[in-house]
């Protein structure tokens, strides 16, 4: 059975228990994904511990961009540009179904942003540093030009530039992180709370955790713990008694979701705002999302919701870029709210703040990382991993770190060409029973090659149901047996991103889908009927904003 299988999780809990690990790492997201890959590729046991699913944090609620961070060039982040900037095309490489090729196009105005030649020079700079092919440069465009690329665009507009960028989907580049982890021999469980640290000799020496799922309590011993709980780390920082010094500031970052039709950008588009901050309107399927906010954020960290103000604040920026769309809070279809885990600077506003990552290390021995970006979590991982080897496994002969040259499981395509060729071929055979390009794209971009297993479930189950219904029981059928998700919030979450792109195909088949998980997973009548609550309540909370703002605006 497959190590990822949820059907497996009685196994892996007690091979936790049983076992005596070299790292354990505490935190599900890119962060934590990344460590164990690092960690396992190069010969250390490894386990990684979730408290709720993985990407439950800020890696399943980011702009979804693997990016330089164009705007760090601003704050004179030339190492941070650098170093993300050139994780791009290895990221791109290593996964090009899921990490997709997207050019940027950056409208120029009078009196606004930097201006023409600003713009040219820093976009050249921004090219060099992360080393960017000749063909994919930037380029300059006329008025002309750029309304050509953007008809929306009003025409005042001086001119623009167009650039290249990525973009993934953030839960599922950390979900593939995790699986080729585990191939490489980590442990991995979710809904696996770590309550507190076991300490020997003053030293941490592994942890105590709470089973989410069935209220179980057992600890795992271990000779290094790791924290990479995004948001958390000062709260296991205060667990430990090691919260002094520097300290985390959380900013939280909105998107809204509208139809593409209602807001139909030819292509992704960066601008500038009225207040100085720029924000991204990203084509993605039946879908065009916009972002972000960021504002000083102190309330709960696990229920992270769009308020009214983020979500009005969004939407004048729109409109105000494309005054022709008079677009309204009732065309909002759907919205994610993150926390961005950076590093609090005295008297610095959350959009001032750096967003390079740190480690902290406590006197009992625990390390923790927080900051950084989705598209930096390698490097983040090679760092932590380097200080591990050296303090502590000094006498193992270790590996080097080679992640730069793991592909996932699921992109075994030698470039994008081949991916698109997939793409056209899944096509092909999806048209037969009424389906458009739009799901086969939003197949293989999701589960790559993987989308074979799908179609073969699929076939086997057709014949008498409907062809959308049986789809997403194949897709259900795949996240339950290689993905361990324990229920619909993973599945039409974090798994197929639904939520966010889709939110009215969640609505119409959530019954049936309980259902099925109700069979595929042995749920009783309440079990079931929980769950429904608690994804009703989650549909709820991204499509009314009616919440009280509990962040200060900058
Ligand atoms: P998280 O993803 O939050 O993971 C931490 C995990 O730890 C959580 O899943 C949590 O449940 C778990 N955890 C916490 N406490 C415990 C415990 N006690 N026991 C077990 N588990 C625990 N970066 C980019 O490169 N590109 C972008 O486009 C981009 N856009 C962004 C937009 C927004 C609005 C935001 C907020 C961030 C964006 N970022 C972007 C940054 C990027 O998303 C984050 O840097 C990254 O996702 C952080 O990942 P992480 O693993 O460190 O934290």
């Amino acid at each position: 059975m497959n190590e990822f299988s949820f059907h497996n999780r009685e196994k892996i809990l007690s091979e936790l228990t049983a076992s005596q690990f070299d790292l354990i790492i505490i935190g599900g997201g890119i962060t934590g994904a990344g460590i164990a890959l690092d960690a396992a590729s190069r010969g250390l046991k490894t386990a990684l511990i979730e408290k709720n699913d993985f990407a439950f944090g800020t890696s399943s609620r980011s702009t979804k961009l693997i990016h330089g961070g164009l705007r760090y060039l601003k704050q004179f982040e030339f190492g941070l540009v650098k170093e993300v900037g050139s994780e791009r095309a290895i990221l791109h490489k290593l996964a090009p179904h899921l990490v997709v090729p997207e050019k940027m196009l950056l409208p120029l105005y009078e009196k606004k942003g930097l201006g023409y030649w600003l713009t040219s020079i820093g976009l050249k700079v921004y090219d060099l540093l992360a080393g960017v092919k000749p063909e994919d440069q930037r380029r300059m465009l006329t008025k002309l030009q750029t309304l050509k690329y953007e008809p929306l665009l009003q025409h005042d507009v001086k001119g623009g530039a167009i650039y290249a960028e990525y973009r993934t989907d953030d839960a599922r580049l950390t979900i593939e992180i995790m699986k080729t982890a585990a191939q490489h021999g980590s442990m991995a469980l979710n809904y696996a709370d770590v309550k507190d640290f076991l300490y020997s000799n003053n030293t941490i020496s592994g942890v105590k955790v709470e089973d989410q799922l069935s209220g179980r309590a057992f600890s795992i011993n271990g000779k290094v713990v790791v924290s990479a709980a995004g948001p958390w780390v000062d709260e296991l920082r205060e667990v430990n008694k090691s919260k002094q010094g520097k300290r985390l500031h959380l900013t939280k970052g909105v998107h809204i979701v509208l139809p593409r039709e209602k807001l139909p950008v030819a292509q992704a588009i960066y601008f500038d705002v009225e207040d100085g901050r720029m924000i991204f309107a990203i084509p993605r399927g039946r879908t065009t999302y916009v972002g972000t906010t960021d504002t000083n954020y102190e309330g709960s960290k696990d229920n992270v919701v769009t308020s009214h103000d983020d979500a009005q604040y969004l939407l004048n920026a729109v409109n105000t870029m494309f005054p022709s769309l008079h677009l309204k809070m009732e065309d909002i279809e759907s919205s994610w709210a993150g926390l961005r885990p950076l590093i609090h600077e005295e008297g610095k506003s959350a959009s001032e703040l750096s967003r390079k990552d740190e480690i902290f290390e406590s006197s009992t021995g625990l390390i923790s990382i927080a900051g950084g970006k989705l598209t930096g979590y390698r490097k983040m991982a090679e760092r932590v991993v380097n200080l591990v080897a050296k303090k502590y496994f000094n006498d193992r002969d270790l590996k080097e770190c080679f992640t730069d040259k793991i592909k996932f499981e699921a992109s075994e395509f030698a470039n994008f060409k081949e991916v698109k060729q997939y793409i056209s071929a899944i096509f092909q055979k999806l048209k037969l029973s009424g389906f458009s390009e739009l799901t086969a794209r939003y197949l293989v971009e999701n589960f790559g090659i993987q989308t074979d297993l799908i179609l073969k479930q699929y076939d086997a189950r057709s014949a008498h149901e409907n062809p959308e219904l049986s789809l997403l029981k194949a897709e259900l059928w795949f996240c339950i047996q290689y993905e361990m998700i324990t229920g619909l919030q993973d599945f039409f979450g974090r798994r197929t991103g639904l939520i966010n792109f889709d939110i009215h195909r969640v609505i119409k088949w959530k019954l049936e889908i309980a259902n099925e998980c109700k069979s595929l997973l042995n749920w009783s009548e309440d079990k079931m009927a929980s769950e429904l609550k608690v994804l009703d309540e989650l549909i709820h909370s991204v499509q009314n904003f009616n919440v009280e703002t509990l962040d200060t605006r900058q």
